[in-house]
């Protein structure tokens, strides 16, 4: 999932433009980019997993 919303350095309202239609300021993205979509998706890929096994786990005790 990406951030398209970016936010006004002067009013703060949200937009999906790079220029406030507010007030004519520039916007920025106002999430500091910690990860990057790769480290993201390797972290759901992890918990997708452990889910998976979990559900395996479970589905494997229930029909026995
Ligand atoms: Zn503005």
């Amino acid at each position: 999932m990406k951030w398209l919303m970016r936010k006004c350095t002067q009013c703060s309202r949200y937009t999906l433009k790079s220029i406030c239609p507010n007030c004519g300021a520039s916007t920025r993205i106002p999430h500091p980019a910690k990860f990057s979509p790769d480290d993201k998706y390797a972290k759901y890929r992890v918990k997708a997993s452990e889910l998976a096994s979990t559900t395996e786990t479970i589905a494997e005790s229930v029909s026995d």
